[in-house]
């Protein structure tokens, strides 16, 4: 049974690798019987003026994010979430971030191309309707043109470190990555703790750590998550005095196992989260 108001801080839309506009995503979620969504696209705000203005017509609350992908193996995620129009702030960086992506792309593909696949810079640059151009976009042009039956395989054989069409792009350090969305006056917190691939007591020293360094929340309540991990990251957070907060990574179409708000079937984030969230927001 569904309790209280719900809300999913972790969504993407055109501006990067999701498939619903800015104003569908804000319909959608609407649609969908929650009270607020962030709008948390990877290294852009794009989208986030679009989403805003559809907020205000449609009644539902919007909390301008982003999602910045820093230094860590295998991947880490920074969530900044962001009060009012402060996200314009934090557009230096992406620009930066753009640039390092925009001069990676081209390798990717003449790599591919090299390897026989017939794809070109073009061919991407459609797919992704946004400025962000990243490697789920040459990936699911590579499942269109039948050369990989899914983008897990595209990523798995090509894409992803130690495969050949493999190239990495300039980022922030996870440190930096807490520094320019603080200095922004936005909000940082960990996305997706289970993909860092840390055991419970590596986890909890690299949490001890960021916290230091600024970091206030941590994605605890995940798509992904098994109840057991739910429980540690909740439990590791309040040791840390970092709030726990959740979302679908909801992509549209695009990853359409995942239903905005309730993830796989069994996500829940309250709203009182965005409470503490807002608190958090000086
Ligand atoms: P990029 O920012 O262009 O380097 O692409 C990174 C994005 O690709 C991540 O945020 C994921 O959404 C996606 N990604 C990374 N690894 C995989 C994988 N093995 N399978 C599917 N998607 C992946
Ligand atoms: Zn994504
Ligand atoms: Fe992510
Ligand atoms: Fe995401």
């Amino acid at each position: 049974m569904r309790v209280g108001k719900l809300i999913d801080l972790h969504t993407h839309s055109t501006a990067s690798d999701g498939s619903m506009n800015p104003g569908e995503l804000v319909r959608h979620a609407k649609a969908s019987g929650l009270s607020a969504i962030a709008l948390t696209d990877h290294d852009t705000v794009e989208g986030l003026q679009e989403a805003l203005e559809e907020a205000e017509k449609v009644g539902i609350e919007v909390i301008p994010g982003v999602e910045i992908s820093v230094v860590f193996k295998p991947e880490m995620h920074m969530l900044g979430y962001f009060p009012g129009k402060s996200y314009q702030k934090i557009k230096g960086v992406l620009e930066f971030l753009k640039k390092s992506r925009d001069e990676r792309n081209p390798r990717i593909i003449s790599k591919l191309n090299e390897l026989g696949f017939n794809i070109s810079m073009k061919d991407v640059e459609a797919v992704a309707s946004g400025s962000i151009v990243g490697r789920p976009h040459v990936a699911r042009i590579m499942v269109e043109k039948g050369y990989v039956r899914s983008m897990e395989e595209a990523f798995d054989k090509y894409l992803t470190p130690g495969r050949p069409a493999y190239f990495c792009k300039e980022k922030l350090t996870p440190e930096q990555g807490i520094l320019e969305i603080s200095k922004a006056g936005g909000v940082p917190v960990l996305a997706h703790p289970i993909y860092l691939g840390l055991n419970l007591n590596q986890l909890d020293n690299l949490l001890g750590r960021l916290a230091g360094i600024g970091l206030k929340g941590i994605e605890a309540y995940y798509v992904d998550n098994s109840q057991e991990e739910t429980y540690n990251l909740v439990k590791l957070a309040h040791k840390y005095g970092l709030l726990a907060t959740g979302g679908s990574d909801f992509h549209g179409s695009f990853k359409p196992q995942i239903v905005i708000g309730r993830g796989r079937g069994n996500l829940e984030v309250q709203y009182g989260i965005l409470d503490q969230l807002r608190g958090l927001m000086a």
